[in-house]
């Protein structure tokens, strides 16, 4: 009954939203009516002034990231036009507005896809505990897509994919493991696919299913990297590992602009449910996949947008691996993620709430699966992410080696 009533609540409130995701006047045109979109009630004011809320996650009792935003805005003037848009958070105990993001870093996409992302400038924002002021100067029929999240939308990450397997057709298999309720696939990209897997360390890399995380992005960065490298490192990485990677997680989320939940307002992440059968349908389509060649290694990729948080692994607990060997691998393994990021980190323990319930638990507790997310910054550039994100992976590999 509980989970009929959220999903009624939820479509409801897409419902009722609808009417307000577009604005136009004669200056601009204001629209979340797009990939991912999520910005609702526009509304415009004396002096140029624009406004909107953030559209709040169903899923977000368990995420501070109730307050992302993606949205766009077309200068429809054969001017220069400067303008502010102004998003308001709903202020109440549980979420207390942007608090967690005073300093926001915000990212401009162009809307096909011509430009890499980047960062607005800091001078451009003003944030108050219940309203973000975003100062826009907009060449002449410029449109662009302002969000608070590095997250480009899953019909181009997907594009990118497809473009990877082209180039590379021996090297790598390009397979959609199955889909979404709404139909939007989910895949995996297997690096060496015809390698016999005999004592090879098995390593799967995946994107959180927090779908305003830039988890997706950083598995293809990790990829990118690791193509980058040529056939030396390939030919020693494959004699002693396999690599697959497994991408959107949570596809219907990146095409609706939600965070934690599904198109059925199902939390996703938090629900690798012990019972199979009460899992949402992408869990289950992760789940079977991977249960047919269980990984000995499991990393998934996150990120932060909150000014509070900083880049750290979050290790799960060894009494999950009844084997010292592997626990010693882990304990190796961890430390050095744990180095990376100055000290930082988050322990999971035995059967804690929600935590229990996700892939890297799961993994763990049932393969013995030396299982890690690591969460990168949408603070950070582009450039950045990708050296951290390949460096993640690279410490893995070669503590591995060293074993
Ligand atoms: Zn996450």
């Amino acid at each position: 009954m509980e989970e009929r009533t959220l999903i009624t609540l939820y479509l409801e409130m897409i419902v009722n939203m609808e009417s307000v995701r577009e604005f136009r006047d004669r200056k601009v045109f204001l629209t979340s009516k797009i990939e991912g979109g999520n910005a609702n009630n526009f509304k415009k004011y004396p002096g140029d002034i624009y406004s909107f809320m953030p559209q709040r996650d169903s899923g977000e009792n368990y995420s501070s990231q109730a307050y992302y935003f993606k949205f766009q805005i077309e200068n429809l003037l054969n001017d220069l036009t400067h303008i502010t848009v102004t998003a308001i958070a709903e202020y109440d105990d549980t979420w207390k507005g942007w608090q967690y993001s005073i300093h926001p870093t915000l990212w401009i996409f162009s809307p096909n896809n011509q430009k890499f992302p980047e960062r607005i400038h800091s001078d451009r924002v003003r944030t108050t505990p219940q309203s973000m002021s975003i100062n826009l100067i907009l060449q002449p029929f410029e449109k662009i897509i302002i969000t608070n999240m590095l997250t480009p939308p899953y019909s181009q990450l997907l594009e990118e994919i497809e473009l990877l397997a082209s180039h590379y057709p021996t090297l790598l298999k390009l397979t959609q493991i199955g889909q979404s309720p709404m139909g939007n696939p989910l895949y995996s990209i297997k690096v060496n696919p015809n390698a016999t897997h005999t004592n090879q360390v098995k390593i799967l890399v995946g994107g959180s299913p927090q779908s305003n995380e830039f988890g997706d992005l950083a598995v293809i960065f990790i990829l990118q990297e690791f193509l980058n490298k040529g056939t030396d490192y390939w030919d020693e990485f494959n004699s002693r590992f396999t690599l697959e990677c497994i991408l959107f997680q949570n596809s219907d989320g990146m095409v609706l602009g939600t965070n934690m939940v599904n198109s059925k307002g199902e939390n996703t992440f938090f629900s690798y449910f012990a019972d199979f059968h009460l899992m949402p349908e992408e869990n289950k389509v992760v789940w079977e996949h991977i249960q047919k060649e269980p990984p000995d290694i499991y990393l998934e990729m996150h990120s932060f947008f909150q000014d509070n948080k900083t880049l750290r692994p979050y290790i799960y607990p060894m009494e999950l691996l009844p084997e010292k060997d592997r626990q010693k691998t882990y304990q190796k393994i961890a430390k050095s993620l744990i180095n990376l990021c100055n000290g930082m980190k988050e322990s999971i323990h035995k059967n804690q709430p929600y935590f229990q319930d996700t892939l890297c638990y799961r993994l763990m507790e049932r393969y013995h699966t030396l299982s890690f997310q690591f969460k990168l910054h949408s603070g950070m550039s582009i450039s950045e992410s990708k050296k951290t994100a390949w460096e993640v992976f690279h410490n893995i590999v070669r503590l591995i080696k060293a074993i």
